[in-house]
Parts: structure tokens; sequence; C-alpha cells
């Protein structure tokens, strides 16, 4: 007769293997919530800018002229790529860094255990590079399922963030500009381009009453 220990230790991965747990067990950790606006009557817009590949310093120069709480969603490969370009932003004004994996995959073509590495790697590496804890993870091309969700919460993040207008020229593609609204979350990314980006969207803002806000403080822990 085996003991009661080592029975539990062999029932339970048995019946966890089954999908047998109870749905409380199942979804540890929990999944994160999805966002893509924020519900708020606050006259605010939040600014987030991905990846990290290109380093414009005018930029650079507005986001810190203007003091805007960016969220940097950096792709970690392309932030230990010229690192000083985000430690003067992170140092010198109000933006935070944010989660946006080591290296840009689609999070559905990996499994559970390929997405925690992605997610969960880019928060050390921001920690080692930065030394600042991302908060919010940003799915690459926005591609995500469930298994992304209980990574993302795993690896310390308190929402996978989506957005509700992307903002970004690409080339000579330039996207119309909506009327903004309280609580809409914009996407922009680090190219050559950005500063024109930024400038059009903080004047579309400032027409429409609404200042940049930072992302992290309107998302509940
Ligand atoms: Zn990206």
């Amino acid at each position: 007769m085996p003991r009661p220990r080592v029975l539990l230790a062999v029932l339970v991965p048995l019946l966890a293997l089954l999908g047998l747990t109870t749905p409380a067990q199942a979804a540890w950790p929990a999944p994160v919530p999805v966002v893509s606006k924020i519900s708020t009557t606050d006259p605010v817009i939040f600014i987030t800018i991905d990846d990290g590949w290109a380093h414009d310093p005018a930029a650079a120069r507005i986001l810190l002229d203007r003091n805007i709480p960016a969220s940097l969603f950096l792709v970690s490969d392309a932030a230990s790529n010229g690192p000083q370009y985000f430690r003067t932003l992170l140092d010198h004004g109000p933006s935070r860094i944010e989660n946006h994996t080591v290296s840009h995959p689609s999070m559905t073509t990996l499994d559970a255990e390929g997405q925690r590495a992605q997610i969960c790697g880019a928060r050390q590496r921001a920690l080692s590079t930065f030394g600042f804890e991302p908060r919010l993870f940003r799915p690459p091309y926005g591609d995500y399922n469930e298994q992304t969700r209980v990574a993302a919460g795993a690896c310390g993040a308190k929402a996978l963030v989506t957005w509700t207008h992307d903002q970004t020229t690409w080339g000579t593609w330039q996207p119309p500009m909506p009327q903004l609204q309280s609580g809409d979350i914009i996407l922009l990314h680090f190219t050559d381009g950005l500063a024109a980006d930024l400038t059009r969207v903080l004047a579309a803002a400032d027409a429409a009453g609404l200042k940049p806000a930072r992302l992290r403080d309107y998302i509940a822990d």
C-alpha cells in the first residue's frame, strides 16, 4: 500500500495530464487580461513605441522635451543593439520599458515553453540591461493565444496590451489620423520616421484636448 503522499505525487500529474484537475489548478498562473483601449473619462491617450531597431535622435528629443510618458515595448535583441539610446529615455524622462519578447517571433507559432522563454527572457534582459522591470506585454504582430496570456502572467506582466490605433508610417504609406478619444492606445514604432509620427499624433491629441499618460498606471495590479 503506497503512502498517501507518494500516491498524491503520482496522481496529481496524472490527473493534470488527463485534464481532470479543477479549473483553478488548470488556470494557474491566471491568464492576464487583454487590453486594447483603457476605459477612462480622464482626457488621456497612451503613446506606445515598439521594437527598437532604429534610434532616431529627433524622436528622443521630442519625448524628453515634452516629457512624454511613452511605453517602450522593446525587443531585447534590438535594445541590446544601442542600449544608451533607451537608457537616456528612461533616466531623463517618464518613459518606461515594457516587454515585446527577446527576438520578435509570432507567439502562436510557439508552444507554451517557447512562449515563456521569450517573455521571461525579455523580462530578465530588461532587468539586467536597464534595471527596470517591464509590467506590460505586447505580443509581436498582435498574435496571441490562451497560452500567451498565461505565460505573460508567469513572467511578471499584469496585462497583454494590443492597441486602438496603429499610427506608424511605413515607407510612403501613412495611416489616416482617426478622431482620438480618451483611453486610446496609440501604436508607433522605432523607425527613422518616428519623430514625424510622434509630431502628428501629439498634434492630434492636442487638438482633441488629450494628454499622453503612462499606460501601466492605468492597468490594475
Ligand atoms: Zn514588434
